[in-house]
Order: structure tokens, then sequence, then C-alpha cells
């Protein structure tokens, strides 16, 4: 009973452990799901922010380049100068720089940098931001001119250049029916940093760029523009924009490397993939949320991450519910456990107490009977010896009679317990009722059961039992037979015992068929 009740216990332990850990990966699952789709918004919103900004900057040169570019007299000059010498095309160089100098200052006002013409062979003619460098071929290093002037095509997007690097705008120009080259017309990332910080109040923007790209594209005495990176040896920073102190929201710029400097290496390892990323980082007992998106040239090579900084928020609110939620998943479990571990205890109580003598704590009469007919057929189907012997306290009513009957409970219980501790653990000691016991001896012939029986009568005989000094016993030994029913076991044991008092008491009678014998 006692080990089926264990086994029901085990699986029981079983099942509830495994509903915890499936609760806990519910949970946890849960909280992954909620975790990509919260970075997922987050690369996001950081694109449209960036998008949106580019966009206003497309609509803005496209109006430079209408009302400013394409008309007649800066179109017949690009020609002439196209087809002209040396000497022609350094005085309409000047020329054209007089007539744009006053709207091109005008328009770095509204963050426009570069604004810069070129001929179809992508030959450098007039940079307004540099206007002595001239005369380079771009194809090289400039994608947008040579496709511009390759497919006669306006084109937009993200290009480091020889000086800067930037968000292009290049136009095809046309003249006459002649192609005579591109006008572009570009912002600096910083431009487009500083616009998006003005604008978010609560986060931080900047750009690392690839030291590859960088250093084969980039004028060698404007490489100074660019430091290595605090995110990684191989990415470089635009000094314009780690400059930008007085436009920054949350870190300056040297908090700024030192919050990139506190990130994890490890998470910084797989930079050259160009995906997205997401670091929380600790800065100064502060949280922050690093997103990381990979920044496309106009070619769609993948050159650098546009990055953006926020106090981490969110994220720990979200993990802090999700510690919650395992918390309260934990207790909950706990609880069921406690709770099923009380209740079992108290049916192994009770099941004790079913089965138990309440005076002695010794088998009782229900589980003898359970016992003796299990042993029964035990014996039956292995054709082992099985004996019993019943003892019965002698003259136990004096006892009660002279001493009362509580002192006459403490000598059955102290009886019990000695006999209790010298029999094997295999055996089984039952209080049948009033002074009688009965044991129930596995393996054993009825005369090893008559030593056995002689041996505890010594026993009790030569203990003392305190105030009432020595008591004696009889017993009856019976060997089971295998056409025995339980009833007549019980019948034959207690006529050997019977035989045992009628003949004198303190003494072991075995029974034989019709006739006992006693020793
Ligand atoms: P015999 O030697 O023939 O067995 O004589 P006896 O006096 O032992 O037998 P008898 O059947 O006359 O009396 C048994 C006594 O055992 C009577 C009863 O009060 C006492 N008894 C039975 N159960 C308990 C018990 O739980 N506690 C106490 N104190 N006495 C009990
Ligand atoms: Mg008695
Ligand atoms: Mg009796």
């Amino acid at each position: 009973m006692k080990n089926v009740i264990r086994k029901r216990k085990y699986i029981v332990c079983l099942i509830v452990v495994f509903l915890y850990i499936l609760s806990l990966e519910i949970i946890n699952s849960k909280f992954e799901e909620k975790k990509d789709q919260y970075y997922s918004d987050k690369y996001n919103e950081l694109e449209f922010q960036l998008s949106s900004t580019l966009n206003n900057y497309a609509d803005f040169s496209s109006y430079f380049y209408e009302k400013f570019v394409n008309n007649d007299y800066v179109l017949s000059s690009m020609q002439k100068a196209y087809h002209g010498d040396e000497i022609i095309r350094d005085n309409i160089r000047k020329e054209l720089y007089e007539y744009f100098i006053v709207d091109y200052n005008l328009m770095k006002n509204y963050d426009i940098r570069q604004f810069h013409f070129h001929f179809p062979d992508t030959t450098s003619f007039l940079r307004m931001h540099a206007p002595n460098k001239y005369g380079d071929i771009l194809k090289d290093a400039r994608y947008s001119v040579y496709y511009v002037n390759k497919y006669k095509k306006y084109i937009s997007g993200f290009e480091e250049g020889k000086i800067f690097n930037g968000f292009r705008y290049v136009y095809p120009l046309r003249y006459k029916d002649e192609d005579i080259g591109s006008a572009e017309v570009s912002v600096s990332m910083s431009t487009v940093i500083s616009m998006l910080t003005k604008g978010n109040k609560n986060k931080d923007y900047t750009l690392i760029l690839s030291k590859k790209v960088v250093e084969s594209k980039v004028f060698k005495d404007y490489l100074k523009n660019y430091s290595v990176s605090s995110i990684s040896d191989d990415f470089l920073f635009d000094n314009n924009f780690n400059n930008l102190k007085e436009e920054r929201n949350l870190v300056d710029r040297s908090g700024l490397k030192g919050l990139f400097d506190s990130i994890e290496r490890k998470k910084l390892e797989h930079l050259d993939q160009y995906k997205n990323l997401n670091i929380i980082v600790k800065y100064d007992n502060k949280s922050y949320e690093i997103i990381m998106i990979p920044i496309y040239n106009i070619e769609k090579i993948p050159v650098g991450y546009f990055i953006s900084i926020s106090p981490n928020i969110r994220y720990n609110l979200m993990y802090q519910q999700n510690l919650l939620d395992i918390s309260m998943v934990s207790i909950i479990f706990l609880f069921i456990m406690a709770l099923a571990y009380y209740i079992s205890k108290n049916r192994e109580l009770l099941i004790d107490l079913s089965l138990s003598d309440r005076l002695t704590k010794i088998d009782n009469r229900r589980k003898f009977d359970k016992d003796l007919n299990r042993e029964i057929l035990r014996s039956k189907r292995s054709n082992e010896s099985l004996s019993v012997i019943m003892f019965d306290i002698d003259n136990f009513k004096n006892v009660n009679d002279t001493y009362g009957h509580h002192i006459g409970d403490v000598v059955l219980e102290k009886l019990a317990r000695i006999i209790k501790e010298n029999v094997r653990f295999e055996d089984f000691l039952a209080r049948f009722g009033g002074e009688e016991f009965i044991l129930i001896l596995t393996s054993t012939s009825k005369i090893d059961a008559f030593n056995k029986a002689e041996k505890l009568r010594k026993l009790v005989e030569e203990t003392n039992f305190q105030s009432v000094g020595n008591i004696t016993i009889s017993s009856g030994v019976y060997q089971f037979k295998s056409s025995d029913t339980y009833d007549d076991v019980i019948k034959n044991v207690d006529a050997a015992m019977y035989d045992a008092k009628k003949s004198g008491k303190n003494k072991v009678c075995i029974f034989k068929d019709e006739e006992e014998v006693s020793i």
C-alpha cells in the first residue's frame, strides 16, 4: 500500500515539475516573442526616422536644383566648359563660383554642405565646398556620379566621398540635346544626425563607417576627419558628428566613448555581418539601449551602422515583468508542491493510524489480517515454510487489578517494544487483541518458530517491568500447511496457546494435529 502511494507520489511530483518547467518555457518563449517584436519595432522606428529625414532633404535638394541649377545660364556655362580648354574652364569655374556663392552660403544654413558639378566622364569640375580641388576623375570613388552620367538618370542615397560622406542627390545635366555632366547636392551625415537629435530629445544618434571603405575612398589629407570608433577598430567615427556637443541629449563625446567602451566585446564580434543589433549597456550607473542598423551605400553594399542610444526603460520594464511572471509561477508551484506534500503526509499518517495499534504502535489486527492472507498466498506459491506464534500475558487481569489500568497499559507498551526489538525486520508482529499478540515468521519451520517463541518467553520472564516486576507469557506455535485457510491458522495457533495456558502457563506449545506436544 505504502509503495503504491510512494510511486503515485513520485508520479505526481514528476508531473508537477514537468508542468513547472513547461510554464517557465511558455513564459520564456512569450518573453522572447515580445522581445523580438520590441526590437523589430525599434529597428523599424530607427529606419523610419532616418528615411523620413532623408526624404525631407531630397525634397529640399530638388527644389534647389530646379531653382538654381536647371536654367539656361548654368547649363550653357557647363556646356561651354565641357567643350572648352583649361583656360576657358578656369574662367567658367570662377564665374559659376561667384554666381552660386551667395546661395550656396545660404544653403549651408539649411544643412546642404556639398554642391558639386562634374563632366560626363566624371571629372570633377567645381566643388563649391572645396573650390580649389577639381580635375580629378570620380568614377572609381563615386558610383553615383558614374551611374548618372552613364544612364542619364537621377540617383540618391548614402555614399562615401573623397572629402565627405553623405547623402547624395545627383542630377543629370542636359543642354540643347547634349549630355553635359551632372550636378550633385548632398547633406553630410552629421547634418542628418543633428537633425534627428534635435527632434528626439530622449535619444542620441551616431554613425560608424567601415575603416576599409573610408580608407579606400577619402583623400589622404581628409582622413583626419575620422577616428577609430570605440565600438570596433574596424569602424571609424566621423569626427564631425561626434563633436556636436551642444546637440547631444544624453551623453557628450567622452560619454559616448565611455558608453561604447562599456559594451561587452562579445556582442560586437559579428559587426562584419551587418545585421540589426540591439545592446543593453550599463554606463555611469544608468542603463542604455543601443540600436544599430546597417547602412547601405548607393550600390547597396553595407558600409557602416546607424546607431541610436536611448535610456533603457521599456526593455527593463519588460524584463522585470518577465521576472515577476517567473516568480509568480514559481510561488504557485511551490504552493502546490507544499500542499501536495502536506496532503500526502496526512494520508500517510491516516494510513499509519488505520493500520497500527494506538497504544503499542505495532501493527493492529487489520494490518495483521492483510499480512497473514498475503503470506499464506506467498507460501502456497513458493512452498516456503511459514509459522505463526500467538502469545498472551499470563494473569494480566491481576496486573490491572493490583496496579491499575494505566500501569497495565505501560506493561503492554513495553512488552510490544521488547518483542519488536527481538524479531527480524521481515517478521510481522501485531497486537491481536487485549493482551494477546501474534507474530508471523516467514521462511520459518515450526521448530525454529518454537525456539524463537522460547527465546521470547525467556526474554519476557527476565525483563523487569518496573513496579509490576516480572510477568510471563504463554505461547502457541503453528506451522502453516498448504491446505490451510486463514481461519485454520488462527484456530490452530490459538489452540496451541490455549494448551500452553492449560498446562501451567509461562510455556510454549506447538500445535500438532489432534495431539499437541507440550515441551
Ligand atoms: P490468563 O493468564 O488466563 O490469560 O489470565 P488473564 O488474567 O491474563 O486473562 P483474562 O482474559 O482473564 O484477562 C485479560 C485482561 O486483560 C482483562 C483486560 O482488562 C486486560 N486488558 C485487555 N486489554 C487491555 C488494555 O488495553 N489495557 C489494559 N491495561 N488491560 C487490558
Ligand atoms: Mg492473559
Ligand atoms: Mg487473553
